[in-house]
């Protein structure tokens, strides 16, 4: 395992590999923590057309398109007495091939954009979680982790160097501790 990466992300659902893979492109190191072992199921399977944009960013198009989802065009609406509404066709209001999307099965979708991370750089741990975020004064610089066998370690982020402060404000970026017990002090936004 890398010591002190640039990044930490906790979480390997889509977000999570987003993310990370975005950074990844940049040049960044990233450790990606997930507490489970993929494929595992998962509930949210319909995709908006709106996803195209960032599913290229991500160069996931190609792997979508040769994937066997079941591709969506249009969505209908059913009212509480079972009334169809029309259907509303995605290319009348965008005629773009962003307009066709896709059903996507969840367990086989993360998958994908997991492996995509790690095509990318990621450095991908499944079946560990996370169990603290460790604070430095107001700042999380890194995490303590368990895998299914292991004792609990710490695993510290570069972020708290001088790289770490100019790349945040380089690229403006801002994400937000989410997991983990809470902090002893203050809970703040962290790279
Ligand atoms: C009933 C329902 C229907 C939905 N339908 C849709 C839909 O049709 N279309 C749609 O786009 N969205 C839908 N959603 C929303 C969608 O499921 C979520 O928006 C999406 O899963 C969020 O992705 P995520 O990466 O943020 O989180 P998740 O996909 O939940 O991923 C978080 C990951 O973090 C891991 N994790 C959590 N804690 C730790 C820890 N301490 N250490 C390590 N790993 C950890 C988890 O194992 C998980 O893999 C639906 C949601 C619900 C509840």
């Amino acid at each position: 395992m890398t010591t002190n990466p640039d990044v930490i992300v906790i979480g390997g659902g889509p977000a999570g590999s987003t993310v990370s893979t975005l950074l990844a492109q940049q040049g960044v190191t990233v450790q990606l923590f997930e507490r489970e072992r993929f494929p595992r199921f998962h509930i949210g399977e319909s995709l908006i057309p709106e996803t195209y944009w960032v599913l290229k960013r991500l160069n996931m198009l190609p792997k979508m398109q040769h994937s066997p989802f079941v591709k969506k065009f249009s969505v209908q609406f059913v009212s509480a007495s079972g009334k169809n509404s029309a259907p509303f066709y995605f290319w009348d209001n965008k005629p773009h091939e962003c307009s066709q999307t896709w059903q996507v099965v969840r367990s086989e979708f993360d998958q994908l954009m997991l492996n995509n991370a790690r095509e990318h750089g990621v450095e991908v741990h499944e079946g560990v979680r996370v169990h603290d975020v460790l604070f430095e004064g107001d700042r999380a610089v890194g995490v303590s982790i368990k895998d299914e066998h292991g004792p609990l370690r710490e695993v510290r982020a570069r972020g708290s160097t001088t790289t770490g402060r100019r790349f945040r404000r380089k690229e403006n970026i801002r994400s937000r501790c989410t997991m983990g017990s809470p902090p002893r002090r203050r809970q703040r936004p962290f790279v």
